[in-house]
């Protein structure tokens, strides 16, 4: 929190839009240690309070740091939920309430991130590989069906 915002923006000067991240990584950590006595919050709530976070970022800490149930939204997770027919809505927070719905939520974590890998590897936003997804069957997007 006290580190100078410049060497902050030195560390992180490989990443795009370095320097508004730099902001929001110094503005995080002074709410962190004002509001939070300097812990992370295991809420999405909460962790939505913390600049820069949104509830896929919060979800994430969620889920990926803490093993709590979180049902991840990023741009795969939107586009496979909506390509299977899992929801019509474009708007991601209203895709993680419709998803959460529907899965249990002990399955959250794991359900986003097989949704998230099959995005990235088989139902990929140009050219999806319907012909090789084992989802063929089930998926009203399925571009091979006989
Ligand atoms: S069948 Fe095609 S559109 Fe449906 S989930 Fe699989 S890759 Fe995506």
């Amino acid at each position: 929190m006290n580190a100078p915002l410049e060497e902050i923006e030195r560390d992180i000067s490989s990443v795009n839009f370095y320097r508004r991240k730099a902001k929001l990584i110094k503005s995080c950590c002074q709410k962190l240690v004002e509001d939070f006595g300097g812990e992370v919050p295991r809420t999405v709530e909460e962790l939505t309070q913390l600049p820069g976070v949104g509830r896929k970022t919060a979800n994430m800490v969620i889920g990926g740091a803490f093993g709590l149930p979180a049902m991840i939204v990023d741009r795969h997770v939107l586009r496979v939920s909506q390509r299977l027919g899992l929801t019509d809505k474009k708007d991601a927070d209203k895709v993680e309430k419709e998803l959460s719905e529907q899965v249990p939520k002990e399955d959250w974590r794991r359900f986003s991130l097989l949704l998230m890998n099959h995005g990235k590897n088989v139902c990929t936003a140009r050219n999806p590989k319907c012909e090789e997804c084992p989802l063929c069957d089930l998926c009203p997007s399925c571009t091979v069906k006989v």
